[in-house]
């Protein structure tokens, strides 16, 4: 396995590439857990080669979110990646992808990026899109994967990949979980141990509406239930709790007449953001 720090690098690899192989790609921002290996391991499976970058983007931060302080642990997530049997790290520091101060690019993506995470983290999305484009300009891959646990971003990216021609396949991957059902984040580092006890809220929610959804009456009935869970966890900030339409993120009528709902939740623990998804 390489590890490569620069584009030229990359390239020169790349570059050499003969025409009849696959590349698989797996953008993260490292601190690397179970979640990420789940999609090395898809890509390795049906993929010649699989790459992958850690790259803490900083243009999908906001000015008071925790740039600075996300977790860096570049030795282990080589370790694991290598573990996993992929063929490449790409690891740029941020000078090499954005060598001049970015300019902010807007991107059509059909007002997806105005709901849910974006609506609370504005520019967000433009961030992962302008890097994600970037990216995918650098590394040149066939297929990418990308985890449903951040389903906004995945059909976010989709919607980039229809707009911009991209020649590349996205393939979304199931959220892996703790025992107790928590998504698996780099960020639950961040939770101390009261807050980590009551961070599972976010999943028993989804899951139990999922397992009776039959005897919800209505969107509001779902939406007192999950306010009423979160209110037995004093540690708990409701950001956001939405019954949306899957594909489109699109409001529903009303649950019977309702195409693929989908329940989207995120929660702050402290200054620690969680956000998890469910199809019901
Ligand atoms: P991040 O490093 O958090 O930017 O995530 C990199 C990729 O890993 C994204 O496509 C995420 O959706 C995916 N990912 C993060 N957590 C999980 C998880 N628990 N299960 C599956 N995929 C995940």
């Amino acid at each position: 396995m390489h590890v490569f720090h620069t584009i030229s690098e990359y390239r020169y690899w790349r570059n050499k590439l003969p025409l009849d192989v696959s590349v698989g790609f797996v953008p993260t921002m490292g601190a690397l857990h179970a979640g990420h290996a789940s999609l090395i391991e898809a890509s390795v499976a049906e993929n010649t080669f699989t790459v992958v970058s850690i790259f803490v983007n900083p243009t999908q931060f906001g000015p008071k979110e925790d740039l600075s302080k996300y977790p860096r642990t570049l030795a282990a997530d080589v370790a694991l990646i290598e573990q996993q049997g992929a063929s490449i790290v790409f690891a740029p520091a941020p000078s090499e992808i954005y060598p001049e101060t970015p300019t902010q690019m807007i991107f059509g993506i059909r007002d997806l990026d105005k709901k849910l995470c974006g609506a609370s983290r504005p520019g967000h999305f433009n961030g992962v899109v302008q890097v994600v484009s970037l990216l995918f300009h650098i590394v040149q891959p066939h297929n990418a994967y990308f985890g449903q646990k951040d389903f906004q971003q995945l059909l976010i990216i989709k919607q980039l990949v229809k707009e911009q021609h991209f020649p590349v396949k996205i393939i979304g991957c199931p959220t892996q979980r703790e025992v107790d059902g928590l998504a698996m984040s780099s960020r639950n580092v961040f939770l101390s141990e009261r807050e980590r006890e009551q961070a599972k809220v976010l999943s028993a929610i989804l899951f139990h509406l999922q397992k009776n959804r039959g005897s919800f009456a209505s969107i509001e009935s779902m939406k007192n239930f999950a306010y009423s869970a979160l209110s037995d966890c004093p540690l708990a900030r409701l950001d956001y709790f939405e019954l949306l339409e899957e594909n489109n993120l699109n409001e529903m009528p009303d649950l019977l007449s309702a195409n693929c709902p989908h329940a989207f939740i995120a929660v702050f623990f402290g200054t620690t953001r969680l956000i998890d998804n469910l199809r019901l």
